[in-house]
């Protein structure tokens, strides 16, 4: 479904006279349908970047990114975009603060599938409904939402798209504990029903172990180490690894 082939993503250095600093420097990974692949690291790892250039946000400086085995170039097909879809961090700001919850729901089925207005209402009711939402929501801005509620409309605006592959980058820690659970038991849930593969980043451990079936573990623009969940918790075989494990209380 999603394929990255030894991408590289470099920033300043050449005529900008801040030091060259190498965010992702040699990534290689696959996402198969329905599959959750977790990218764990530390802050500065280049897990945000990777997320920018596979969902084509970011040129990288080399490599390539495939989905369905058709390379991502410059421009971006509105196929593409459709397929793969991305949920920041940052609930609320990542919506857009002058529209409404409807109208940021309606924008991809405007955009991206061309859905006639009829069809429209309906579907958005839908989408609300997957992410556990009244629909009382509908008529309110971003910033009349708590992080958590935030959230789910980031995750249905992604859904309006009809994707089959989600990028998360780090989707609940902006979030109470007790939300961030719910907010991944959504995302289980989403994923058993529609059948979604993710691409789950996060630096915290525990969250990537509770959704990935995959999981790659990121250091300084690298994957150290991509083992099955299970194998990887088990018996790590980097020492960067373990070292993190070991970390975890
Ligand atoms: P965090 O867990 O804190 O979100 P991260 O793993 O997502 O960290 P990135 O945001 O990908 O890390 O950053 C990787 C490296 O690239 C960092 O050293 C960062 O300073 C640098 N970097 C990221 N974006 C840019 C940019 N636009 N210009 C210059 N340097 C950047
Ligand atoms: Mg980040």
């Amino acid at each position: 479904l999603l394929e990255a082939r030894d991408l590289h993503k470099s920033f300043g250095g050449g005529w900008s006279r801040k030091p060259r600093i190498q965010a992702v420097d040699g990534v290689s990974l696959g996402v198969r349908p329905g599959e959750t692949l977790g990218v764990v690291g530390e802050s500065g790892s280049g897990k945000s970047t990777l997320a920018r250039l596979l969902v084509g946000l970011e040129e990288p400086t080399s490599g390539t990114v495939l989905i369905d085995g058709a390379e991502v170039g410059r421009r971006r097909s509105r196929e593409l975009h459709r397929k793969v879809q991305f949920v920041f961090q940052d609930p609320s700001g990542a919506l857009n603060p002058r529209k409404t919850v409807a109208a940021i729901l309606e924008a991809p089925l405007i955009h991206l599938l061309g859905m006639p207005k009829p069809d429209r209402r309906r579907r958005v009711e839908e989408l609300m409904d997957l992410v556990n939402l009244r629909p009382e929501f509908l008529d309110r801005h971003p910033h009349e939402l708590s992080g958590g509620q935030a959230q789910r409309i980031g995750i249905a605006r992604a859904l309006a798209a009809d994707p089959r592959l989600i990028v998360l980058d780090e989707p609940v820690s902006a979030l109470d504990v007790s939300i961030q659970a719910q907010i991944l038991n959504l995302l289980n849930r989403l994923k058993a029903d529609l059948g979604l593969a993710y691409l789950f980043i996060s630096h915290d451990l525990a969250v990537v172990e509770s959704l990935s079936d995959t999981v790659a573990v990121m250091r300084q623009g690298r994957i150290v180490e991509q083992a099955p969940r299970r194998t990887l918790f088990a018996a790590p075989k980097h020492p960067y690894t373990r070292t993190l494990l070991a970390s975890v209380p």
